[in-house]
């Protein structure tokens, strides 16, 4: 094991970034070019919610690309730049009174001493919290159609939700089958209107709207999922529908449990920061889907992944002075 905690003033890196999404590859990416050592700290797998995202037609470059394309294309250009990655998790962040050294703890035991943090730990996928969802996880529910998707070729398949993810990625699942049910609470959608047209135009795709889904149900062996009980919200009519799959796209929330003790987030979870993306603590940056802001894209974090490595790298050359 791993541990610094001794070390007087003697750091680890220059940079600890906090996840390996957009925000992250790219607040690595400008900070190791400003000659800051740098680690990217994942708990999963690097590329956040893009390895999970089929189509991305508005980042620019690119006017079609896969997700995971873009994502590997991202790291390839991290790797080069020789940043470090460490899979694992934080637990914790402590800083100095002079806020000179920021203490990273790791699940591992680890801990990492850095003159700079920058978080960008974005967001996890919402479950509905019904029953079945959580006892068919793998078995029919799946909050990733580009990894599971291709399970369900030629069958039935539910996705859940009315923003662009649920729009998306119903769209996405129309490659593998002519039944695709959209289940969304209201008659209106989050997504912008070309996307809600090529949804409501694709002759594969049934919308059931005014409804949600109150139960996952297993098919006859009770292995996998069969059918859904879903009720229309205007009427009360329960009923229901015959699927092999469930795909919740409801949203997400943010993934800031490990920095609650340092009082930096708004009442949804989300991380304060100002223009510059620094947290109200000095030396301490946030970036990409995990802060409290309105757009939340591929392209506003890698904006924001490089502010915050900006004004972290202009943070250090002072007060290395
Ligand atoms: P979202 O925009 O928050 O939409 C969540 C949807 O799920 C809403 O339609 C909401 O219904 C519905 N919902 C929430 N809780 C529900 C529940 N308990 N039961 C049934 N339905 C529920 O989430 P998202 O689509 O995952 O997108 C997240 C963020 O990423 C957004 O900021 C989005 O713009 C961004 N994103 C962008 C792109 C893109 O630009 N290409 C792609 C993916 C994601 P209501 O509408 O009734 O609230």
């Amino acid at each position: 094991m791993k541990n610094h905690t001794n070390k007087e003033n003697k750091y680890d890196y220059d940079l600890v970034v906090i996840g390996g999404g957009p925000a992250g590859m790219t607040a690595a990416i400008y900070a190791q070019r400003a000659n800051l050592k740098t680690v990217i700290i994942e708990k999963y797998i690097v590329g956040g919610k893009m390895i999970k995202t089929s189509e991305i037609e508005n980042y620019p470059g690119y006017d079609y690309i896969l997700g995971p394309e873009l994502s590997e294309k991202m790291q390839k250009q991290v790797e080069k730049l020789q940043v470090e990655f460490v899979t694992d998790e934080v637990i914790k962040i402590t800083d100095s009174e002079n806020h000179k050294i920021k203490t990273v703890l790791l699940s591992s035991g680890d801990v990492l001493i850095a003159k700079g943090v920058i978080i960008t730990t974005g967001s996890l996928e919402r479950k509905i919290g019904i029953p079945g969802e959580e006892e068919y996880a793998n078995r029919g529910v799946s909050n990733c159609a580009v990894c599971d998707g291709a399970l369900f070729k030629n069958k039935i398949i539910s996705v859940v939700g009315g923003g662009y993810a649920a729009c998306e990625e119903s769209l996405y699942l129309t490659r593998f089958t002519n039944k695709v049910n959209l289940i969304h609470r209201r008659d209106q959608f989050r997504a912008d209107d070309k996307t809600v047209n090529k949804v409501k135009n694709n002759e594969n795709i049934n919308l059931i709207t005014d409804h949600v889904v109150l139960k996952v149900l297993g098919a006859e062996d009770k292995k996998k999922v069969g059918k859904l009980e879903i009720q229309n919200i205007k009427t009360k009519e329960i009923s229901e529908i015959t699927t092999d799959a469930l795909f919740p796209y409801i949203g997400s929330d943010p993934v800031t449990k490990f920095v609650k003790d340092l009082d930096i987030c708004d009442s949804n979870g989300y991380i304060i920061v100002n223009d510059k993306c620094q947290t109200k603590i000095p030396g301490l940056y946030a970036a990409g889907d995990v802060i409290a802001k309105n757009l939340r894209q591929i392209v506003t974090a890698v904006n924001d992944g490089a502010i915050a490595a900006q004004y972290l790298i202009n943070f250090i050359d002072n007060f290395n002075e």
